[in-house]
């Protein structure tokens, strides 16, 4: 019979040994005694600085009875979960589909699409990924910015020169599937089990080449430098989608998976009457330290053991029920980035390679942005309130696509000294006052936190810590409405998707919605509803996601 064994304390190192050993130790009996032991999940506890351990899941074959046997403290064996089959039966009917957006969301959507013999065609308004690459190299090496190729649009959308952490707070079947997928396409195995997965910056981006190459020798027909610029309705539902050259594709579906980032695309949605209402998000700044000062405080004496990976850390502070001041897309060994994608405006993001060793650890510093923070009932004034701020960090940056910068301890005294300390973020940082590029109520709750933090991460005010503003683009500050079935509740035949369609928050999120989109699609034909996907998830708050 086949267990799972939940919360198996592991000293640092252990984590090494044979799975078959450690079992042995843990339950009795032999190394032999368990055939097939799997490694399903590793995190770690670091709650006491002095004893940090690892917690593992395993997975294994015994014929033993396991019955009253007494196990390590938390622990608990239980009969495991038979794995969830993703084959489908290719329908018979297949109806014409375009999905907008080649990032995660629109990938997966096509890839699902295709277990189901529907073949679409993606539409990018970005660049293929080897001029895209170039493109933000122009950006964060001269500053210059290319509006086709940004952090933000081209192949394999704002994940490609993301972070790459696959953490997500959805909890769902279909998580396991975009791991192994990611895995399938060079992502460290790792992944499968670590509590906090992360791909890394360099090989997600051959991931999602490889992920759109795959696509396309299964039928699909990625199209880039094709901006959807419009949708021709006829009697409220898709009919095709018109693209900036004027080209019309019909189609019987479209799915929007255009990101968190196309304005001009919620734009044009918005002049169709297409159903959206406001959505929070978070907006703040990004903290640097030297990463050393982290992996200090989290990891006290243990600090330097080769079994641990450079430090992250997560901080909140709550002021009420409506008001939180948090740290989001904690990146170790990471570098600030710069993430624009709109002209005249300054966005800052995190991001990190495989090996995480820059020797930096940053972190977006945000506070909640309520729809009443807005200003306004308009459908877009998120959006527009997003744009304000990041033009004022444009400004403070000189009109630049630098990045204004503070110390942290110059941002506490309320007073811009003009020395920052020392920062991985290129293209370069201008001394500033950020005071000018925030909001107020985003600056009293920084102002507010940022001690707090210190006293939960010691160091956190160092000054070797700094500030880099505008970190805006935490998720969609729209929500399209979409029905029990999928469907825009206003327009048949068209499917809200991902992130910009306020439906995730992060890579995997997204992933898990373009597969769950495509599951929509091929039901609306006639496949059964596949089992996994019973389970709906509710848009929540995507902002804390990662
Ligand atoms: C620097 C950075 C670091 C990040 N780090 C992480 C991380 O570590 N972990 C994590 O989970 N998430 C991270 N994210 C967030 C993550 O990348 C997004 O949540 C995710 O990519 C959203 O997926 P999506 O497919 O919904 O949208 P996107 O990835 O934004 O893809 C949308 C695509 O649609 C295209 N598009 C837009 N409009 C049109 C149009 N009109 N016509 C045609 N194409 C269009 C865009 O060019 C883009 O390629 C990070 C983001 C950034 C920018």
């Amino acid at each position: 019979m086949r267990y799972l064994m939940t919360n198996l304390p592991m000293g640092l190192g252990d984590e090494r040994n044979p799975l078959g050993a450690t079992l042995a130790a843990a339950l009795g009996g032999e190394t032999g005694d368990y055939a097939e032991p799997v490694l399903e999940r590793l995190s770690l506890d670091a709650r006491h600085k002095g004893s940090i351990r690892f917690l593992a899941a395993l997975s294994f074959t015994t014929d033993r009875n396991l019955d009253g046997l007494e196990l390590p403290r938390g622990a608990k064996v239980e009969p495991a979960a038979p794995p969830v089959s993703w084959d489908v039966v290719p329908l018979a009917r297949k109806p014409r589909v375009v999905v907008v957006g080649s990032g995660p969301a629109g990938a997966f959507c096509a890839l699902r699409l295709l277990d189901y013999g529907i073949e679409p065609v993606v539409l990018e308004r970005g660049a293929p990924m080897s001029e895209r690459v170039k493109g933000v190299a122009g950006l964060w090496g001269e500053g210059v910015l290319d509006l086709d190729a940004n952090a933000q649009f081209g192949e394999g959308g704002a994940g490609t020169f993301s972070d790459g952490k696959l953490t997500t707070r959805i909890g769902h079947p279909a998580i396991r599937f975009v791991l192994e997928t990611f895995v399938k396409f060079g992502a460290n195995p790792r992944v499968l089990y670590l509590a906090r997965p992360h791909v890394g910056t360099d090989v997600i981006r051959k991931c999602s080449v490889l992920i759109r190459k795959e696509a396309e020798a299964r039928g699909a027909r990625f199209r880039f430098r094709s901006r959807l610029a419009d949708v021709r309705f006829q009697e409220g539902a898709v009919a095709a989608a018109v693209l900036d050259s004027g080209e019309e594709i019909p189609c019987d579906a479209l799915v929007l998976a255009p990101g968190h980032s196309a304005r001009d695309t919620f734009e044009m949605l918005h002049r169709h009457g297409v159903a959206m209402r406001q959505k929070a998000f978070a907006m703040g700044v990004r903290v640097e330290h030297p990463q050393d000062i982290i992996d200090r405080a989290q990891y006290g004496p243990s600090q330097g053991h080769p079994s641990l990976a450079p430090a992250d850390y997560k901080v909140v502070c709550n002021f009420g029920p409506a008001r939180a001041a948090y740290s989001f897309c904690m990146c170790p060994g990471g570098e600030v980035i710069q993430c624009s994608s709109e002209e005249g405006g300054v966005v800052v993001n995190g991001m990190s390679n495989a090996k995480r060793d820059s020797g930096f650890a940053n972190s977006g510093l945000v506070a909640k942005v309520n729809t009443a923070d807005f200003g306004s009932d308009h459908l877009l004034a998120g959006m527009y309130f997003q744009r304000k701020w990041e033009q004022a960090a444009f400004r403070a940056a000189g009109e630049t696509y630098g990045a204004p910068a503070m110390s942290v301890q110059d941002f506490l005294r309320g007073r811009a000294t003009g020395k920052i300390p020392a920062t991985s973020f290129r293209p370069f940082a201008v001394p500033a006052d950020l005071a000018t590029c925030l909001p107020d109520f985003i600056q009293e709750q920084l102002l507010g936190a940022i001690p707090d933090f210190d006293k939960k991460i010691h160091g956190f005010t160092s000054r070797q810590a700094i500030l880099l503003a505008i970190e805006s683009r935490t998720s969609s500050p729209v929500q399209m409405l979409r029905g029990d079935n999928g469907e825009s509740v206003s327009h048949a035949g068209l499917y809200p998707c991902g992130e910009g369609a306020g439906f995730a928050g992060g890579i995997t999120s997204a992933a898990v919605d373009g597969i769950r989109v495509a599951e929509w699609i091929a039901q609306k034909v006639g496949a059964p509803v596949f089992q996994p996907f019973q389970r709906n998830v509710k848009a929540g708050d995507y902002a804390t996601e990662y």
